[in-house]
């Protein structure tokens, strides 16, 4: 474990405010860097950003990815993983009429293709590919899918594995031509970046006038956030330096010029997130036994699509929240 040189982050970058502890003593997830973390929100209440605080020095970041992927310590014994993953299945078949009766296995798929299955395919660029999975589906379904990401041996994977273009590194920096994109989609990246504003102000450059960015990021305001307080997987320091909401990443897209045209949340793929972060809590007592994973299985996909109900409402509290916005067709380049 190798530490990481921060430096204290109090005030809100955006407008300057002072932001107020909303979550301490949160940990990475992954154990890949030591220590406690805060997030702080913006007291300004125009304003309303999660934060990060303190804040890895840019150049220090590579080292919260050092571990990044690989980090699957797994003490699980073969049998037990063999029966979890049966009850993963299970769990899965036996909710297939609820998923499709309630709207979640519509939903799931949406996401999985991150809102474009009803847009004629075109040339796409998956802002922060990690593996590639996402641009394969893509590509499969007729798109000319290009990739970006900071971690160099998954771009090179991806272009040895599937032949499909990818850079490595900045969006920013990267400069890729002007209006020559359908689509560009960011799923959990964008709390990532260092500078979300211009990375998202390039992105309307790069895309075609009528073009589409579709974003998926956790939600601050969702409901594993409020229920598990500093054990919610979604925190993942330091890896994640803000953390959104409907207004906060409605802002950004605004500032950085571009036209909303749908923002919610989602809870598609939660039960993950109740499953981890569930197992974070618990565990500080010690191991947990097998029949309470086992049962952990069952709940975190009952919680999914009890979650996702909720969403019916109105109220933001999914998991992620999900961006669709466009390029206007008279903006100039
Ligand atoms: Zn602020």
């Amino acid at each position: 474990m190798d530490s990481i040189a921060t430096s204290p982050a109090a005030a809100c970058y955006v407008c300057g405010t002072a932001g107020f502890p909303i979550q301490t003593g949160v940990t990475d997830p992954d154990g890949a860097v030591p220590g406690e973390w805060a997030f702080r929100k913006c007291a300004n209440k125009e304003c309303g950003l999660v934060w990060l605080d303190p804040r890895p020095l840019e150049s220090e970041l590579w080292k919260a990815y050092t571990a990044y992927h690989t980090h699957t310590r797994d003490h699980t014994d073969k049998a037990e993983k063999l029966a979890l993953g049966l009850a993963n299945r299970l769990a899965r078949t036996v909710l297939v009429p609820l998923w499709v009766a309630s709207g979640l296995w519509r939903e799931t798929d949406c996401i999985r293709h991150m809102t474009l299955n009803e847009m004629p395919a075109g040339k796409l660029l998956d802002v922060g590919c990690g593996g590639g999975r996402f641009m394969n589906r893509m590509r499969r379904r007729g798109w000319d899918a290009e990739g970006i990401d900071f971690d160099e041996k998954a771009t090179g994977k991806i272009t040895r594995r599937y032949g499909m273009k990818t850079y490595t590194g900045d969006l920013v920096a990267c400069a890729l031509p002007g209006s020559s994109y359908d689509a560009i989609t960011m799923s959990h990246a964008i709390e990532h970046l260092y500078d979300p504003e211009n990375t998202l102000k390039e992105c309307l450059r790069i895309l075609k006038p009528g073009g589409k960015l579709v974003v998926v990021t956790p939600n601050a305001d969702s409901m594993g956030a409020a229920l598990f307080g500093a054990f919610w997987r979604g925190w993942e320091p330091p890896r994640h330096l803000q953390i959104f909401s409907v207004k906060t990443l409605a802002d950004f897209l605004h500032k950085a010029g571009f036209n909303i045209n749908e923002i919610r949340t989602s809870s598609a793929g939660a039960a993950v997130i109740y499953r981890v972060s569930r197992t974070r809590q618990e565990k500080t007592g010690g191991q947990l036994s097998f029949l309470f994973r086992l049962w952990l299985v069952f709940w975190s996909y009952w919680k999914e699509l009890a979650e996702f109900k909720a969403q019916k409402s109105g109220r933001h509290t999914g998991q992620n929240l999900l961006a669709c916005a466009t390029r206007s067709l008279g903006r100039a380049a």
